[in-house]
């Protein structure tokens, strides 16, 4: 890989990078976040496999690796976010035998349920999704450098990692190979002892495959976070997220896969959210969900839809998005700490909720003092990025009384983000600021005629702040109706290129059932795909 150019100064932060500390689950502690190369960050999340629809434990990690991504920015990095799509796998091709359609048929469809779930929840940092099917030679290629290094052998069509000769294996979770034990059956006959993982399965008859030197065949799941985040983010790189469910078996390989082959650490920080349970019942709902390792040595999704529809009030995203609407859901993921158990259930939901009405309820009262909406619209795009970095968002340190005092929530909010990203902290701290703006608009009579106008202008700064503030955490970006806000233009773009594209490689490979269903899904919500020689371009209607 080569190295890009340093960043120039100007996106230098201003700020200290000591003050940002990320708990790194390699070294069970928070450390200090030093970045590999100054200024710039690269994320790697690991993403949904997309056999069926997406439900709320999906969205664990997005929001909050959204907002990780937010802060960051704000903080003066250059942030690159890498969600993968896992388009190939045991499941989406048993959901595809179900269905009668074509594998990537399934994948298309629920990549573009996951996308527009994504988008209702506000998750808009993604810079690049990445899909394993789109990413052969890169996998290939990979599996190929681990069998020359001699970490990695083939058998009859399969090709396996050989743990026995990575001596530091298990150590993000203080386990030994024997604890990957496969099930038995055909596969583990090939391999040479019971935890070595498949980087490659034969194909067997009738299943989706691609030539490789092995013979066809189709990647294991683990291979396509190792090949496709050295494609986008390079050898080592900053933080690897996932939920706290894939720790073992799939990031142990992973970092397996990618330290022999290159040699050097994979990612400098390990986070892991914790997982999602529902208040009804003791069953998880959340996360990447219950992984089991199967004969492969690979590992497949539990069935955690029937977890899920065992937990009252639980799944159904698409429901709870119509009923709630996204922001909603949003700030309830929030409220809790990324590493902790969030409880699910309409408990939780309504009190999120009634916080809500509170604050949209006060940017009410604030058009009334202002005449002004609260949300920034595009002519206030100076406004707006004005407060996108933080160190442009300090208040006068001269200031006194209403000032002085949200500027100190404002360190507090600040204090909480830097420290391990404690958002439930940090929501805490807007409801302190909610509160003195409250305060001040009574006691200064702001609703009022003759408002002073000096109090009215401190009053407009303050709320600056707390625009500022709830922008990290992707809140009250713009008007939501309860059931959910539009997305932006930008956001629609890249979703339709992604389906452009999906739509291209189907016809490339002569499925034209998908690429008319994607034309004619699309054109139903008003959007017209129109084909033209330097490509395929969208416009609405
Ligand atoms: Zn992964």
């Amino acid at each position: 890989m080569s190295t890009p150019p340093p960043a120039p100064m100007s996106s230098v932060l201003k700020m200290p990078v000591e003050s940002i500390r990320i708990y790194n689950t390699l070294s069970r502690t928070k450390e200090a976040f030093v970045p590999v190369e100054p200024g710039k960050v690269g994320i790697y999340l690991c993403g949904p496999t997309v056999y069926k629809e997406a439900h709320i434990g999906h969205m664990v990690g997005p929001v909050i690796f959204d907002t990780v991504a937010r802060y960051l920015t704000y903080c003066g990095f250059e942030v690159k976010w890498v969600v993968n799509i896992t388009d190939v796998d045991d499941k989406l091709i048993a959901q595809a035998e179900q269905r009668q359609i074509p594998m990537a048929q399934v994948a298309t469809q629920m990549t573009a349920d996951y996308c527009a779930n994504l988008l209702e929840m506000g998750v808009d940092q993604i810079t690049e999704m990445p899909r394993a099917t789109e990413n052969m030679n890169e996998i290939i290629e990979f599996i190929g450098q681990l069998i020359d290094r001699e970490f990695a052998y083939s058998a009859d069509g399969d090709v396996f990692f050989d743990v026995v000769r990575n001596s530091e294996y298990g150590k993000l979770t203080n386990r030994s190979p024997d604890d990957q034990q496969g099930e038995g059956g055909k596969a583990a006959s090939k391999k040479r002892s019971p935890g070595d993982f498949a980087l490659w399965k034969a194909a067997r008859p009738g299943e989706p495959s691609w030539e490789s030197p092995w013979g066809q065949g189709r990647p294991g799941w683990h291979i396509e976070c190792s090949a496709m985040s050295r494609r986008f983010l390079g050898e080592t790189f900053d933080i690897h997220g996932g939920g706290l469910d894939l720790t073992f078996p799939h990031h142990e390989n992973e970092i397996a896969q990618s330290e022999c082959c290159h040699g050097q650490p994979m990612a400098k920080y390990w986070m892991h959210n914790g997982l999602m349970r529902a208040s009804t019942a003791t069953g998880k709902v959340g996360g990447r969900s219950e992984r089991e390792t199967d004969a492969d040595g690979d590992t497949a999704e539990a069935s955690e839809e029937t977890k899920i529809s065992r937990s009252k009030g639980a799944g159904g995203l698409r429901t709870l998005l119509a009923e709630h609407g996204g922001e909603l859901i949003r700030y309830f993921l929030l409220r809790t700490h990324y590493r902790s158990t969030i409880v699910f259930g309409p408990e939780g939901l309504e009190e999120a909720g009634t916080a809500l009405d509170k604050f949209y309820t006060f940017f009410d009262r604030y058009t009334r003092v202002t005449g002004k909406s609260f949300y920034l619209t595009e002519s206030d795009e100076e406004d707006r990025s004005v407060i996108q970095r933080r160190d442009a968002g300090e208040l006068a340190s001269d200031s006194e009384g209403l000032l002085s005092e949200v500027a100190d929530l404002r360190q507090s909010f600040l204090t909480k983000m830097d420290d391990d990203f404690n958002t439930g902290g940090a929501t805490s701290d807007l409801f302190l600021i909610l509160n003195v703006l409250n305060r001040y608009v009574e006691q200064n009579r702001l609703e009022e005629n003759k408002a002073d106008p000096d109090h009215v202008a401190q009053f407009s700064r303050a709320v600056e702040t707390f625009r500022e503030l709830a922008a990290l955490l992707g809140l009250f970006l713009k008007p939501q109706s309860r059931a959910g806000g539009g997305a932006s233009e930008e956001v629609l773009d890249k979703v339709l290129q992604l389906m452009i594209q999906m739509r291209t490689d189907a016809r490339a490979n002569k499925d034209f059932a998908t690429s008319d269903r994607i034309r004619d899904e699309l054109a139903e919500v008003g959007v017209t795909l129109e084909d033209r020689k330097e490509g395929t371009v969208w416009r609405l209607g």
